[in-house]
C-alpha cells in the first residue's frame, strides 16, 4: 500500500468508526434512560499521529486524552482544530511542571503528593487546575489510584490544597474480567461518586465520572459514566512502533 492510500484507508476508518462509537454511545444511553448530551466522548490519542487526531478533530471529536507528558507536548502543536485535552495517564512529580497549565484537566492523580505538586506548580503559574482523583476500584495490584475504601477521606484531604480543584472521578477497571464483573466495579464506581457528591465538599465540583473504553463503554454509560475514553473503537489498534 502506497503512503497516500494508507492515509486516506485510515481516515476512512476512524471517520466509520467515530460515527459507529457515538451511535452506540446513543444507543447505551438511551437504553438506560439517560440523556446523551450527559455523556462525553474523549478520543484517546496516545500513539496516534497528529494527521490522524486532526483528522478526528474534523469530524467534531472535541476532547482527546493522551498517557504520556512527553508525547502530548510533542504532538501538540501539530494539532490544528481547537481541542480540549485531558492527561489520562499516570503522572511522576518531575513531570508536573512540564504538563500543569497545558492541559483542561489532570484525570489520573493517584496520590496527594502528586496532587500538592500540581497544586504547587499552578500557583506558581497563576492557574488553577482541574484534576480527577483516579480509584482503584478493582483492587488491581498492578494499577495505580486510591483504594475505595480511603477515597472520601483522601477528597477531603486533597479540596485543601491551594492550586487545584477536583472535578469527578475516574477510573481503569482490571482488564481480565468478564463483562458482567466489570459493571458491578462500575456501579461502585457510580455509588461512591454519589456518596461524595452528596458530602458538598468545598472546593470540590463533582461533575466527571470518567469510565469505560473501548472494550467497555457500555456497560460504564449503563452504570452512570459521564465521559468515556474510546481509543482502539475509533482510531484502529495501536502500533507502537509504526
Ligand atoms: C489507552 C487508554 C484508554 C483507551 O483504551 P482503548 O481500549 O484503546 O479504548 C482509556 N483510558 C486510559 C487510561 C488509557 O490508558
Amino acid at each position: 500500500m502506497t503512503e497516500q492510500s494508507y492515509i486516506s484507508e485510515r481516515k476512512k476508518m476512524i471517520e466509520e468508526n467515530l460515527k459507529a462509537v457515538r451511535n452506540d454511545i446513543a444507543e447505551s444511553a438511551i437504553k438506560s434512560g439517560r440523556d446523551v448530551s450527559d455523556v462525553h466522548l474523549m478520543a484517546v490519542t496516545k500513539t496516534v499521529e497528529p494527521q490522524f487526531i486532526n483528522h478526528a478533530l474534523s469530524l467534531g471529536a472535541t476532547l482527546i486524552g493522551e498517557n504520556k507528558v512527553q508525547e502530548y507536548l510533542g504532538k501538540k502543536s501539530e494539532l490544528s482544530v481547537p481541542f480540549e485535552a485531558h492527561l489520562i495517564g499516570h503522572l511522576q512529580t518531575n513531570k508536573v511542571r512540564q504538563i500543569v497549565g497545558e492541559v483542561d484537566v489532570i484525570q489520573s492523580v493517584d496520590s496527594v503528593k502528586i496532587a500538592k505538586e500540581i497544586g504547587k506548580q499552578s500557583e506558581k503559574i497563576g492557574i488553577t487546575s482541574n484534576i480527577l482523583l483516579e480509584v482503584n476500584i478493582g483492587g488491581d495490584e498492578n494499577k495505580f489510584g486510591f483504594t475505595p475504601e480511603e477515597i472520601t477521606e483522601k477528597v477531603y484531604e486533597i479540596s485543601e490544597i491551594q492550586g487545584i480543584r477536583i472535578q469527578g472521578l475516574m477510573t481503569v477497571p482490571p482488564f481480565d474480567v468478564e463483562i458482567e464483573k466489570t459493571r458491578i466495579f462500575f456501579s461502585n464506581m457510580r455509588q461512591l461518586f454519589i456518596d461524595i457528591s452528596d458530602k458538598k465538599i468545598h472546593n470540590t465540583n463533582m461533575e466527571i465520572l470518567s469510565m469505560g473504553m473501548s472494550g467497555d463503554f457500555r456497560q460504564a454509560i449503563a452504570e452512570g459514566s459521564t465521559l468515556v475514553r474510546v481509543g482502539t473503537a475509533i482510531f484502529g489498534s495501536r502500533y507502537y512502533n509504526r
